[in-house]
């Protein structure tokens, strides 16, 4: 519902109730919120109550305030969909009035929203998955390994153009693996990007390692070169450089490569990319996930292409990767029996689980174009609005747009982006705010941060302005429309908008 149609729901209460008919017509909501002179909700009026009215034979010039009727059942702002839902069921009752502290409606929920949420991002699965599945169990390969999980890695690797990849249980489970690779051991150093989800971080504690973690700047929203360079100069006066630098590029875009590895190559420490977000991008024609020693993507539920759980570690160097595949099956000797010398991990990815990812990756191309145009019709549904900044796409990058997200600018904005929010969710809106950085995490407290300027802390601005949308490829027009009408309502009215009004 948008504005205007909320807006024409309010009738006087002392409107005479036929004209009340017209007005219900038109707005076709079922339902309309009948207030007093000072706009304070007196009582909600449905179709059943005017259809009684006309039943029973109701002179014309009676108003609505004289149809027989109860009191309003309504919600304050911070009423949840399952409070709002279990009401409305109990009451065999269709919209509830959200009303402010003086009492005038500010929102009006559906049953009918409510039954039908939208996701931030879910599983899209292809036509082929089945297929390779209904193999594995033909085939008997249940167990884990099998053809399916070779078949994944040549595939994903010719994909992005990469030597190698190993498949693994979990994009974390990439990351532990990479950080061991690079040789990271308890009491070293790592560097991560703090906007991030945990699961770039978790994995330094895994190795017992201290987390550095590094800004991002405003023009890709991922890590800061400037911060780095600062952390980089920190590190080296206190002689103890990284052992790795984790680069994440986030919300489906890479970080700025050719700013970022320089400085690395200069301290000659390796880059780890945690390409989880970004799989199907590309940063100046090369495609995202190779441009660290190692790389790593995500198939969890939620990215942009899933086997419900699972993770992929990739490299050009063979015999990394050989130690890869070594350290993710338990790390077993070559012998006839059981033989072990270091840490392993159950880590491989299971076959069956291979095979869904094979049919994702056949619509991989497919389910970016999807997300991107998602994105677009958000940009251009909204673009009246001056306060709403998209997260930039720079010239000569190409993101997935994995999520839509924008910041809210201006005076208001970190109270407003969490009003926003609140609105949402009470809608069955599945939004989120940007990730909220590690550096001001509680798990990560005393870890040291370095900010894109002194001064200037670019991920905790974005944290308490930023705003994540639906933003699955398979979300219909109908989904995209019913946000975008909640959005434009909800929003602050830009002045282009004003003007018009
Ligand atoms: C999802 C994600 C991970 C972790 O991947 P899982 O497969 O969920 O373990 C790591 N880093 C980033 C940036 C992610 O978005």
């Amino acid at each position: 519902m948008n504005a205007d149609t909320f807006n024409a729901l309010r009738v006087p209460v002392n409107l005479p109730w036929k004209q009340a008919l017209t007005v219900m017509d038109d707005t076709a909501q079922g339902v309309l919120l009948a207030v007093d002179a000072r706009g304070r909700l007196v009582r909600t009026i449905t179709d059943g109550d005017l259809r009684r009215a006309v039943l029973g034979d109701v002179a014309a010039d009676q108003t609505l305030a004289d149809l027989p009727g109860r009191e309003p059942l309504v919600a304050d702002e911070n009423a949840t969909p399952a409070e709002l839902q279990q009401r409305m069921n109990a009451l065999g009752i269709l919209h509830v009035p959200v009303v402010d502290a003086a009492g005038r409606p500010i929102d009006l929920v559906s049953a009918r929203e409510l039954a039908s949420r939208i996701w931030l991002s879910s599983p899209h699965l292809g036509e082929e998955e089945s297929a390779f599945v209904e193999e594995a169990f033909r085939t008997n390969w249940i167990a884990p390994l099998g053809p399916h999980v070779d078949g994944f890695e040549r595939e994903l690797a010719a994909h992005v153009g990469i030597g190698h990849a190993a498949a693994v249980t979990s994009g974390t489970a990439a990351i532990h693996l990479g950080l061991i690779l690079l040789d990271v051991k308890p009491g070293d150093t790592v560097f991560c990007s703090s906007l991030t989800f945990v699961g770039s971080a978790n994995p330094m504690l895994y190795c017992g390692a201290k987390p550095v973690f590094i800004d991002s700047e405003p023009a890709t929203w991922n890590m800061s070169p400037a911060a780095l360079e600062r952390a980089f100069e920190w590190a080296k006066a206190q002689g103890r450089l990284p052992k790795a630098v984790i680069i994440v590029n986030l919300y489906g875009q890479s970080a700025d490569m050719d700013a970022l590895l320089p400085i690395c190559a200069r301290y000659g420490v390796p880059v780890l990319e945690d390409a989880a977000e970004s799989l199907g991008a590309s940063y100046k024609g090369r495609p995202s996930g190779t441009f660290g020693r190692v790389g790593i993507f995500s198939f969890n539920g939620n990215k942009i292409i899933t086997t419900s759980g699972g993770g992929m570690l990739v490299a050009d160097d063979p015999a990394l990767m050989a130690r890869a595949r070594k350290l993710s099956t338990q790390a077993r000797e070559p012998a006839p029996h059981y033989e072990h010398v270091e840490i392993g991990f159950n880590y491989r990815m299971s076959n069956v689980l291979a095979g869904i990812g094979r049919g994702q990756l056949k619509v991989l191309a497919q389910r970016v174009d999807q997300r991107r145009r998602v994105f677009e019709i958000y940009r251009e549904a909204l673009v009246d609005h001056a306060d709403l900044q998209w997260m930039p796409e720079p010239a000569g990058y190409r993101s997935t747009r994995w999520l839509t997200c924008f910041t809210l600018e201006g005076a208001d904005g970190p109270a407003g982006r969490d009003r926003l929010l609140r609105a949402l969710e009470r809608h069955a809106i599945e939004a989120r705010p940007v990730w909220k950085p590690m550096h001001l995490q509680p798990l990560f407290e005393g870890a040291p941060y370095f900010a894109h300027a002194p001064g200037e802390d670019v991920s905790a601005r974005l944290f308490a302005r930023g705003v994540c949308l639906p933003s699955g490829s398979n979300l219909t027009d109908a989904e995209i429309a019913r946000v975008i009408d909640h959005l434009r309502r909800l929003l602050p009215q830009s002045v282009a908008s004003h003007a018009v009004s």
